[in-house]
C-alpha cells in the first residue's frame, strides 16, 4: 500500500539524513522512519513570526528576532577570558551580541553595514540589552519573516554530532517537500474527522512543526491528542464490551429480607443522598447479568463501609457470600467489629481472616467457607491465598484499593468460575480523567457528599520557630480530653535517618508532655507489636501516638483532635488528605498543624497552601495531579498507567479525553465487529461529542483495525484485568 510505505520508509532515505545521522538519531531519540520524523514533535516553539524593536524588549523577552546591522565589534579580555562584542541596532536603539567561542570566524563572517537579522534570547546586563551567541542571517527583503519554529529534545549525542533544532527543522521541511508527503493518509476516518471537527492530519502534522501562529498550533495539537487519546480509548473499550458479553455475572435479582430488614430496624442513621445514589447504581449494575467492576471513590469519612455492608447484604440475600479485603490488619479489624455488630442481630455469619489467625480458627473458618455457612470474610491479603475457597463468592468488595495491585484484584476474579462482582473502594480520589484511562472499563462511582455535622479541620502551616505555640495547643486539646497524632515521614531511600528522627520526636514528645501516655508505631515494627501499640491508642489508654504513615489507612479514633504532621512537606497531597481525614471525626472541632522549613520551593509552599485552603479531595488531587504530574500520583504507582502519552496530558486533557472517548463509544456502537466477540450489543451513552449516531464506511473500519494493530497489537489483554 502507497500510505504504508511512505510512513514506515527509513529515515536515511530522506534528503539530509545519511546513514551516520540515522543511526545517530535512532539510537538517541527512536526515530527510524518518516512516521518518528513526523511525529517527534517540538517541546516548545519560538516565534519567528515578526521582528522585534529594541525599544519592546523586556527582562523576560522569549527568544525573537530583530533586523539592523553591526556597527562597531570590539574584543576584551585574554586567553580563556577572550570575548567578542557586536554593537547591533535596528535603526533606533542600540544591543550588545556576546560570542565567547568561534571569535575568529565569527570576526571574519559578520561585516558592519550589512542588514542582519538577529535571533536570540535578549538579556538585561549593565544597562544594555545584549544576546549571547545569537544565530545570525543575512537579512533578505523579499524573504517575510517566517512563522513559528519548533525546539526540540536532543541529547549530547546528538549535539555533537551536529544535529540541532535547526537540523530537524530542515529536515521536516525537506519530509514536507517530497512528493510523495502530498498523499500523506490520514490515520482518523472522516468520518471522525468531521463529527468531532477536527484537524486532518497533514496539516496538522505540518502545523505541529511550523504553526502560523498560536491559535493554529493549539488546533493542531487538539487533533493529535485526540488521536493519541481516541485509539487508547477504543482499544480499551472494545475489550471491555467484549468482556461485557462474554463473562457472566452473578444475577443479584432481589432486594431480600436482610437488605430490608437492617434498613428497616439497624440502620444507625440516614444515609446521605450520595450513599443512597450509589447503592442504586451498584443494584443497577448487579441485576443485569454482567458482572460489575466499579470503583468508589468517596472522600475520607464520606461512609464508604456503609455502602459496602448493603452491597454484601445484597449478595446474601441472593443466596451469595462476600468478602471484605483490606490493606492492613487494623483496619480489616475494624471493619471486622462493624460489620460483627450489624450482624449479630441479622443472624448472619462473619468471620476474621488475617494472617495471625490462629491454625484451628482457620481451619474452621476455611470450612465454613467452603460449605457457606460462614456469609461475610473480612480480612487481609490472607484471603488471597489458594486454600480459601468459597460455596458460593458473588461479591468482592476491596477497600483502599490503592494498596492492592492489579495481580491481586485478578486472584480474586480467579477464586470462581462465574467470577463475583467486585466493588474497589478508594479515598484517593482519583481525578476521573485519569481514572478512565487507568482503568479503563472500571464504572466509576461517586459518594461527593459527607455525612451532616462534620465541622472542616482547621489546618495551618507551621515552622521551627512555633513550636512553643503549637505545643500550648496540644497541651490545651489534652486538659479537654483530646487525642494527639505526631506524624513522621519515612521513606525508604533514608529510612535510617528518617527512624533516628522519629525516635528523636517520640523522645521530644515524652519530654514535653510529662505524666501523658504516649503510643509509638512505626512500619519496622512487628505486626503484634503494633496492633498492641495502635489497640491502647484506640481504647483511650493512650493520649498521644507518635507514628509514620502506618496510620494513613483505617484507625477511627472519633477522640483525636489534633494531627501534627511534621516534614510535611515530604508528603504528597493527597497523603496529607487521608492522613488528616484520621482527625475530625468527632464532634468537636480539630486541628491538623504541617510542620515544614521556614525555606521552601515556591511549589511546596503553594502544595502545602492548598492543604489549608480546602479539605475537598477531589480539589486536591486534581491540584496535586496538576502540579507533580499524573505519573507521580500516589495510588496509581502500583496499577502504573498502561499507556505512556506523547501529547496528551491527563492533568489538562479532560476534556478532549471526554471527547475521544465519546467518540470511541460511538464507533463500537456502529461497528460491533471491532470487538473481537462479534455478538450482541451495549447500549451507549449519548455524549457531547456528536449527538448523532456514527455510520463508518468500510474503507474507514479497515483503517481503524490496522491503526489498532499497529498501536496495540504488542500490549497486555484488558480484558483480564478487573
Ligand atoms: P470512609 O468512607 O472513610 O470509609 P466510614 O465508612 O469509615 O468512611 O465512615 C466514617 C464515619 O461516618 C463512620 O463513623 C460512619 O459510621 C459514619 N457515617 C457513615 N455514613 C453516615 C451517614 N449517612 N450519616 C452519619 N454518619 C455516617
Ligand atoms: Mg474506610
Amino acid at each position: 500500500m502507497v500510505d504504508k510505505e511512505i510512513f514506515d520508509t527509513p529515515l536515511h532515505f530522506l534528503k539530509g539524513v545519511g546513514v551516520a545521522r540515522a543511526k545517530t538519531l535512532a539510537s538517541e531519540l527512536d526515530i527510524h522512519t518518516f512516521r518518528d520524523l513526523l511525529y517527534n514533535f517540538p517541546f516548545r516553539h519560538i516565534d519567528r513570526s515578526r521582528f522585534y524593536r529594541i525599544s519592546e524588549l523586556t527582562q523576560d523577552a522569549p527568544m525573537l528576532q530583530i533586523a539592523g546591522r553591526f556597527v562597531g565589534f570590539c574584543e576584551e579580555g585574554e586567553g580563556a577570558k577572550l570575548r567578542l562584542t557586536g554593537t547591533f541596532s535596528d535603526g533606533q536603539q542600540m544591543m550588545q551580541c556576546v560570542w565567547f567561542r568561534n571569535i575568529k570566524t565569527i570576526r571574519e563572517m559578520y561585516r558592519t553595514g550589512t542588514d542582519y537579522v538577529i535571533f536570540g534570547k535578549p538579556v538585561y546586563y549593565y544597562g544594555y540589552y545584549s544576546m549571547a551567541h545569537p544565530e545570525v542571517e543575512v537579512y533578505d527583503p523579499q524573504k517575510p519573516p517566517s512563522g513559528w519554529r519548533g525546539v526540540y529534545n536532543l541529547t549530547e549525542a546528538l549535539r555533537k554530532r551536529g544535529v540541532t533544532s535547526r537540523l530537524i527543522q530542515t529536515l521536516v521541511t525537506n519530509l514536507f517537500e517530497n512528493r510523495r508527503l502530498a498523499e500523506l493518509p490520514e490515520v482518523l476516518p472522516p468520518e471522525i474527522i468531521s463529527a468531532g471537527h477536527l484537524m486532518p492530519l497533514r496539516e496538522a502534522l505540518y502545523a505541529m512543526h511550523f504553526p502560523k501562529d498560536a491559535a493554529q498550533l493549539q488546533r493542531a495539537t487538539e487533533r493529535m491528542k485526540f488521536e493519541e487519546l481516541f485509539y487508547i480509548e477504543l482499544h480499551i473499550l472494545r475489550y471491555a464490551r467484549q468482556r461485557n458479553i462474554s463473562v457472566q455475572g452473578h444475577i443479584f435479582a432481589t432486594i431480600g429480607k436482610y437488605f430490608n430488614s437492617f434498613y428497616a430496624n439497624q440502620l444507625p442513621f440516614e444515609l446521605t443522598g450520595a450513599q443512597k445514589r450509589v447503592l442504586r447504581e451498584i443494584r443497577g449494575d448487579m441485576r443485569t447479568g454482567r458482572q460489575m467492576n466499579r470503583l468508589l471513590q468517596g472522600d475520607v469519612g464520606s461512609g464508604k463501609t456503609m455502602v459496602a455492608f448493603m452491597t454484601m447484604l445484597m449478595a446474601v440475600d441472593n443466596g451469595f457470600q462476600a468478602v471484605l479485603m483490606a490493606p492492613t490488619e487494623i483496619l480489616a479489624t475494624q471493619h471486622y467489629d462493624s460489620l460483627q455488630e450489624w450482624c449479630a442481630p441479622l443472624g448472619l455469619e462473619v468471620r476474621l481472616l488475617t494472617g495471625s489467625t490462629g491454625v484451628a480458627a482457620r481451619r474452621e473458618i476455611d470450612e465454613g467457607l467452603r460449605n457457606g455457612t460462614i456469609n461475610f470474610v473480612v480480612g487481609t491479603h490472607a484471603l488471597l491465598e489458594d486454600r480459601v475457597t468459597f460455596a458460593r463468592l458473588g461479591l468482592a468488595v476491596i477497600d483502599e484499593q490503592h494498596r492492592f495491585g492489579v495481580a491481586q484484584r485478578a486472584r480474586i476474579w480467579a477464586k470462581n468460575v462465574t467470577p463475583p462482582h467486585v466493588l474497589v473502594m478508594t479515598a484517593t480520589p482519583i481525578p476521573r480523567t485519569l481514572a478512565m484511562t487507568v482503568y479503563g472499563d472500571l464504572e466509576v462511582s461517586v459518594i461527593d457528599e459527607l455525612p451532616p455535622g462534620r465541622k472542616p479541620v482547621e489546618t495551618m502551616l507551621r515552622y521551627a520557630d512555633n513550636r512553643m505555640s503549637v505545643n500550648r495547643l496540644v497541651a490545651q486539646q489534652l486538659r479537654e480530653g483530646r487525642q494527639i497524632y505526631f506524624v513522621y515521614p519515612l521513606i525508604k531511600e533514608n529510612e535510617k535517618l528518617d527512624l533516628q528522627s522519629l525516635e528523636e520526636g517520640y523522645r521530644a514528645v515524652c519530654d514535653t508532655f510529662r505524666n501523658i501516655p504516649v503510643s509509638f508505631v512505626h512500619g519496622q515494627m512487628k505486626p503484634d507489636e503494633k496492633e498492641y501499640q495502635m489497640q491502647l491508642f484506640v481504647t483511650g489508654k493512650t493520649r498521644i501516638m507518635v507514628a509514620t504513615t502506618v496510620i494513613e489507612v483505617g484507625v477511627n479514633v472519633p477522640n483525636a483532635s489534633v494531627m501534627i504532621i511534621e516534614n510535611a512537606e515530604r508528603f504528597g497531597l493527597s497523603q496529607l488528605h487521608q492522613l488528616r481525614g484520621r482527625v475530625g471525626r468527632g464532634a468537636d472541632k480539630s486541628y491538623c498543624v504541617l510542620m515544614s522549613k521556614a525555606n521552601m520551593s515556591a511549589t511546596t509552599r503553594k502544595r502545602l497552601t492548598i492543604m489549608t485552603e480546602t479539605t475537598d479531595g477531589f480539589l486536591i488531587s486534581e491540584a496535586d495531579m496538576k502540579l507533580r504530574g499524573p505519573g507521580d500520583m500516589e495510588g496509581t504507582q502500583q496499577s502504573g498507567l498502561a499507556f505512556s502519552l506523547k501529547v496528551a496530558d491527563l492533568a489538562r486533557d479532560g476534556q478532549i479525553l471526554t471527547r475521544a472517548r465519546e467518540a470511541a463509544r460511538q464507533v463500537l456502537d456502529a461497528v460491533p465487529q471491532l470487538y473481537q466477540d462479534k455478538e450482541g450489543t451495549v447500549p451507549s451513552n449519548a455524549g457531547e461529542f456528536s449527538n448523532k449516531p456514527m455510520t463508518l464506511a468500510p474503507d474507514s473500519i479497515e483503517l481503524l483495525n490496522r491503526e489498532l494493530d499497529r498501536r496495540f497489537a504488542h500490549k497486555i489483554d484488558w480484558s483480564q484485568i478487573s
